[in-house]
């Protein structure tokens, strides 16, 4: 804990005293450090590919100047740099929109089942070669509620890529939406979105830190996947926006369950 103190003469009454003040910086000491501890995280996440990239360049520029082969090859681990910086600057913009934003609560109504079939038809892609089958539970009936259809876009693709990436090929992500009557932590009645996936699982030591930025449980498996370390948190800011939850239960060697919930109307 830190405090600032200050101690000054003041007269009272006819009475001299001093007055002594204790003001709890901590907060603003915490808000420091982490604004450091990101500008350190950002700058070495770019440093990494844009040291790479040098590299190559100097390497074409010099020894492999007269090397066909060896130019195809560099080209492409170069292009599979550039787009990982060029990840990392859209998630970091998203990261910083959303921030902006979390006062300014959403009120358009978003028809969820058509975003959920939207976000599966887009991703297709990407669930063939990574060979996983996508199951997707609809309700009979439409479930709206009030928010950033782009956001909340953002929210079941990076949950559905994660489960993707880390759920491993040849298994199965369920994703379903469901109205849950009442649920208290959203103090009323709300609509739940979850991913499920049949992946490794996460060990608990690590969930309380899962949505920090850039913290990652296997880094080098992330970033083989090409991951940015940013997805959960942009998650979470989102889901803060929406003033609903984020919850996460996992069983090491079973799979994740990734839940959003989200309230039906404005509390
Ligand atoms: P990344 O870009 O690394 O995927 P995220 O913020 O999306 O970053 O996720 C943070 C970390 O949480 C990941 O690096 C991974 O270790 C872990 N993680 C996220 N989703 C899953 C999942 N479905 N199964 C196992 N681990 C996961």
């Amino acid at each position: 804990t830190t405090f600032i103190v200050t101690a000054s003469y003041v007269e009272f009454a006819g009475e001299v005293g001093v007055l002594v003040c204790l003001e709890d910086i901590t907060h603003l000491e915490q808000a420091d450090q982490m604004r450091r501890d990101f500008v350190a995280n950002v700058s070495h996440e770019l440093r990494t590919p844009l040291t790479a990239l040098l590299g190559f360049i100097e390497t074409l520029q010099g020894p492999a100047k007269d090397d066909m082969a060896a130019q195809k090859r560099f080209l492409t681990t170069m292009h599979h740099e550039a787009s990982r910086m060029e990840r990392l600057v859209r998630d970091l913009l998203s990261l910083s929109r959303v921030e902006g934003q979390e006062r300014m609560r959403p009120k358009d109504m978003v028809d969820l089942g058509a975003l959920l079939k939207s976000v599966c038809h887009t991703l297709r892609p990407l669930t063939e070669s990574a060979a996983v089958e996508v199951v997707l539970d609809l309700p009979d009936d439409g479930i709206s509620v009030p928010g950033d259809s782009d956001q909340l876009r953002q929210v079941i693709t990076n949950l559905l890529e994660n489960a993707l990436k880390y759920g491993g090929a040849g298994k199965r992500v369920d994703v379903t939406l469901h109205l849950s009557e009442a649920e208290p932590a959203l103090r009323g009645s709300g609509a739940v979105i979850a991913v499920t996936d049949q992946g490794p699982g996460i060990d608990p030591q690590h969930m309380p830190r899962l949505t920090e930025r850039f913290y990652r449980v296997d880094s080098h498996r992330s970033r083989e996947m090409g991951g940015t370390g940013l997805g959960l948190a942009i998650v979470k800011h989102i889901v803060n926006r929406h003033r609903g939850r984020l919850r996460i239960d996992s069983k090491v060697g079973i799979g994740s369950t990734f839940k959003v919930l989200l309230p039906a109307a404005p509390q």
